[in-house]
């Protein structure tokens, strides 16, 4: 009664019987030079075989198969639209968590290091503060000329003194 052996059940059995012989292979081509390079001339030799035996068949299966192919891609795109975008949006979500997790679980240690950079920057940022006002301070003070009439100490562009009051 159990024996509803469906495609997903023939899959089931026939993908790692596939996939153990491709890893069989993979390994022995990756242990082999010899063995892959036998390999690589039977396949060449065999690839040349087949073109030379039938060019017009093999462009024939040769676009049929691509078109097939692109088609069922297509198809396939179209009918999982969804899903593929259920997968992305989750994707995006779990890599958003990741971040806020780690950013959690390390709040301390980055907030430390933000203190500690802080600190070493305070220092140089005080520095250049003070160069700056240094800066404007003589910017002003070289606006400054001294009064024609008293000899007190005016703004360059002032047109009275402010002391004295005499015209500049
Ligand atoms: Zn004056």
């Amino acid at each position: 009664m159990h024996y509803h052996q469906g495609l997903f059940d023939i899959m089931f059995y026939i993908v790692p019987v596939i996939i153990g012989i491709v890893f069989v292979f993979v390994i022995a081509f990756i242990i082999s030079p010899k063995l892959r390079g036998r390999m690589m001339a039977r396949e060449i030799k065999a690839m040349k075989h087949m073109m030379d035996a039938g060019k017009e068949d093999l462009k024939d299966i040769a676009s049929t198969g691509g078109e097939v192919m692109a088609d069922s891609a297509q198809r396939i795109l179209k009918e999982n639209m969804d899903t593929l975008e259920d997968i992305g949006a989750r994707a995006g979500k779990i890599q958003a968590e990741t971040v806020r997790r780690v950013l959690d679980e390390n709040a301390d240690a980055i907030g430390g290091t933000f203190e500690k950079t802080v600190d070493m920057a305070a220092p140089s940022v005080k520095k250049m503060v003070s160069a700056v006002a240094e800066g404007i301070k003589e910017g002003m003070e070289e606006a400054q000329v001294f009064c024609k009439s008293c000899g007190a100490k005016i703004d360059a562009d002032s047109e009275f003194c402010k002391h004295c009051g005499a015209k500049q």
